[in-house]
C-alpha cells in the first residue's frame, strides 16, 4: 500500500506522570490496520497476552532487575503468544517458512545484539543477547543451529512456528496481490530502579516478504535503540521506511542535539517515516519522565506499567 503522509494522522498516547526516574516498562505488538479478524475474542486474546507481557517484565523491574532482563522477559511472553508477529506465530515469507529477526540494545554501555533470517529460535530476542553477551560482533545472518545450540538458544522445528492463521494471511496475501500484509512484531523498552534503559525488538517481518528481505527490527538505530542520554525506543511497521529514516537513533538525536521532547522527536522521526510512504509507530522511555506510544497507522497494540498504574491499548 502506498500513501503520503498527508493522510496518516498520528495518535500519541502518553504513560501516567511516572516518578521522573522511576521503573517504567512500556510494550508493542505491531502496529496497522483493524483486521477483519479482529474479533471481541481475539481483542481480548491480544490485551490478555499483552497484560502478561507486561506483569512478566514488571514484576522484574519491581524486584530491582535490569531494564535488560525486564525487556526479554516481556518480549519472550509475546514471542510464545501465537497471535503475534515473533517466534511462535510469525509472519510467513513467499516461501512458505518463518525468517525471524531480532534486536536488543542497552542504554548505559550501547551494547547492542542482533539477529536476522532465523528459522530455528523459539525466542529470537534470546539470540540477539547471546550475540551481545557472547560474542564481539553486533549481528548475525541465520546462524546455524549448533552455534545457537552453544548459545543455549532453544530450539524448535519449523512445525512450532507455522500457525493456520499465518497460513491463512499469507494466502490472503499471494491471491490478492497483496504484498505488503503487517500487524504483530513486538517491542519493549523499560527504565529500572538504577536509571538504566534499555530497548529489544523482535519480527518475523512482513507476509508474503521475499526470502532474505530483512527490516528494520534487527537494525541498530533503524528499529531498536537505546541510549542512557536520551531514549530507548522500539519502532514497528513497514521496516524500509523506518530504514530510510534511520528512525529510532532520529529520536534519540533530536532529543540529544535538538532539545526536543521524546513525544515531539517521535512525531518528527514518525513524519519522515510517512514521507517514505512508510506507516507504523514507535513506543519510547526517556531518561526521565513518562513514556511515549506514539503510531501513524489505524492502530497499533501497546501498553506500560509504572509504579502510577498500567494501561493497555488495542
Ligand atoms: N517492521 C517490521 C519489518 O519491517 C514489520 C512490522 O513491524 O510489522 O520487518
Amino acid at each position: 500500500m502506498t500513501r503520503t503522509e498527508h493522510d496518516l494522522p498520528q495518535s500519541t498516547i502518553e504513560t501516567a506522570d511516572a516518578d521522573p526516574n522511576g521503573i517504567l516498562l512500556v510494550i508493542h505488538a505491531g502496529a496497522g490496520e483493524y483486521s477483519r479478524k479482529n474479533t471481541p475474542d481475539r481483542r481480548a486474546q491480544v490485551e490478555g497476552d499483552l497484560r502478561k507481557a507486561l506483569d512478566a517484565g514488571y514484576a522484574l523491574l519491581e524486584r530491582g532487575a535490569t531494564a535488560e532482563d525486564a525487556v526479554c522477559a516481556a518480549i519472550r511472553v509475546m514471542e510464545d503468544a501465537p497471535e503475534f508477529n515473533a517466534g511462535h506465530g510469525a509472519a510467513l515469507t513467499s516461501e512458505g517458512i518463518v525468517s525471524m529477526d531480532a534486536c536488543l540494545m542497552t542504554g548505559a554501555d550501547g551494547e547492542v545484539g542482533a539477529a536476522c533470517g532465523l528459522t530455528t529460535s523459539k525466542n529470537p530476542i534470546e539470540v540477539a543477547r547471546a550475540v551481545k553477551e557472547r560474542t564481539k560482533h553486533v549481528m548475525f545472518a541465520e546462524p546455524g543451529d549448533e552455534e545457537l545450540r552453544s548459545w543455549g538458544v532453544e530450539l524448535r522445528d519449523s512445525s512450532y512456528f507455522i500457525t493456520d492463521a499465518r497460513r491463512e494471511s499469507l494466502r490472503e496475501a499471494q491471491s490478492n496481490g497483496d504484498e505488503w500484509e503487517k500487524h504483530g512484531t513486538i517491542g519493549a523498552v523499560a527504565r529500572d530502579a538504577q536509571g538504566n534503559l534499555a530497548a529489544g525488538t523482535s519480527t518475523g517481518g512482513i507476509t508474503n516478504q521475499m526470502p532474505g528481505r530483512v527490516g528494520d527490527s534487527p537494525l541498530p538505530g533503524c528499529g531498536t535503540y537505546a541510549s542512557n542520554e536520551t531514549v530507548a525506543v522500539s519502532c514497528t511497521g513497514i521496516g524500509e521506511a523506518f530504514v530510510k529514516e534511520v528512525a529510532a537513533h532520529q529520536v534519540s538525536d533530536r532529543v540529544l542535539f535538538g532539545g526536543q521532547k521524546p513525544a515531539d522527536a517521535a512525531a518528527a522521526a514518525l513524519d519522515g517515516v510517512a514521507r517514505h510512504n512508510g506507516d507504523g509507530g514507535m513506543i519510547i522511555v526517556p531518561a526521565e519522565g513518562p513514556g511515549v506510544m506514539i503510531f501513524n497507522s489505524e492502530m497499533m497494540n501497546c501498553g506500560w506499567m509504572s509504579p502510577r498504574g498500567s494501561h493497555v491499548h488495542s
